[in-house]
């Protein structure tokens, strides 16, 4: 599996130099390539060739890096076309874009990026050595130890000032396996990001997720702080941007993704405990209640509510314990009754659902992941005491 690791680097005032003008190079180049080529597919014949640029830029970023920066812009090429390929199977709804530039969107400056091959850098225990000559400090932890090491970008964040290389590894040590061979249906949402249903292979199922009640009311808070800083710039000096409005939305979702993650961690290791081999996810549930829940902050919302970031860490931390993560299509889950498949059905007194036709009552919540149980297959008597009632442990704040 791979993983990052960040480093963030504490180059001297000369080394500074040297990176700034390497790192300017890589984008001049990337964003020469890629237009060359938005060129020639846009007039109808695409065109790989990339001799001339590749023998103009090697002596300036050397040989090595100007490869990597066609890999990379080859890389971008190839998932358009697959993606272009999919479209034509009727796979995607959306029309994909070409590959775009390296450009910063508010400011149109060019990122300063910088690419290293796997086999060209070294990361030891106070330095990282990249071609060159060149012997940079680092900070942080080289978490992911053992493995291959990739391709390394090196990035000069704006925000902070400061420059950091991302290492990826692909890890080797060995994990740990699953335990039994329980699945885990999920629903994912907002007021509730997970709701899980583990259901044993004897039958037993029981029912837990996670409130996010305190992450919401951080984020509210992060809002408002920035709604106030926003006014404040408008009024004071008629600006619509400042430095410190960035570092208040980075504040904003970095606090957010990392109560994801702790969630996930925990999430993870409970199904692991549980001996699940098999997690399975509904994820259309998010949509709907956003809209029900958030009104007019919808849009706002949206953008921040990434349903596929807290996806992607259930994936990756799965992967970490050998857990299956697969994804469903579930319209209307918690709107119809998983006992007698009524949709006569009331959703709006608090958490509550109740069945109009069979008097079910059980936690909102619960019903969505226990439809997707069953949807997939899983048969037999699905409520209990479990559904309506499930435990929401609170996440340890720190
Ligand atoms: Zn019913």
């Amino acid at each position: 599996m791979k993983r990052t690791n960040t480093l963030k680097l504490v180059p001297t005032e000369e080394q500074e130099r040297r990176l700034l003008k390497l790192a300017d190079n890589c984008s001049k180049m990337y964003n020469e390539l890629n237009y060359k080529r938005r060129q020639s597919f846009f007039s109808g014949k695409f065109d790989w060739n990339t001799d001339e640029l590749y023998h103009r830029y090697k002596g300036l970023i050397g040989s090595a890096t100007a490869q990597q920066i066609i890999r990379k812009n080859n890389e971008a090429w190839k998932s358009y076309w697959a993606l272009l390929k999919k479209l034509k199977q009727g796979k995607l709804e959306k029309k994909p874009r070409p590959p775009g530039y390296w450009k910063n969107r508010e400011t149109g400056k060019r990122p300063l990026k910088i690419l290293v091959r796997c086999d060209n850098y070294q990361l030891e225990d106070t330095v990282l050595k990249l071609p060159s000559k060149l012997k940079i400090k680092w900070k942080g932890t080289n978490r992911w130890n053992s493995g291959k090491q990739g391709r390394l970008e090196i990035i000069y964040d704006e925000l902070s000032k400061r420059w950091y290389a991302y290492m990826p590894v692909e890890v080797e040590k060995p994990l740990p396996q699953p335990t039994g061979e329980e699945k885990a249906y999920v629903d994912l949402g907002v007021k509730v990001p997970i709701m899980a249903m583990v259901v044993g292979v004897n039958g037993d199922r029981e029912v837990f997720g996670y409130k996010a009640n305190s992450m919401l009311s951080d984020w509210w808070y992060w809002t408002h702080r920035i709604a106030e800083h926003q006014s404040c710039l408008k009024e004071v000096n008629n600006r619509h941007t400042s430095q410190q409005l960035k570092a208040l939305y980075r504040k904003r979702q970095r606090r957010f993704r990392d109560w994801v993650k702790k969630m996930v961690s925990d999430f993870a290791h409970r199904c692991w405990r549980k001996g699940v081999s098999e997690i399975v996810c509904g994820d259309l549930r998010n949509i709907r209640e956003s809209a029900d829940f958030f009104h007019k902050s919808n849009s706002m919302i949206h953008n921040f509510w990434s349903v596929g970031y807290i996806l992607r860490r259930i994936r990756e931390k799965a992967e970490e314990y050998g857990i299956q993560v697969i994804t469903v299509d579930e319209r209307g889950t918690s709107s119809v009754c998983p006992r007698c498949g009524s949709k006569h059905v009331t959703r709006k007194e608090g958490r509550l659902f109740r069945c109009l036709n069979c008097g079910l009552e059980a936690h909102r919540d619960a019903v969505g992941c226990v439809n997707i149980g069953l949807a997939q297959g899983f048969l037999g008597e699905a409520i209990n005491g479990a559904v309506a009632c499930p435990s929401l442990p609170s996440l340890v704040e720190t």
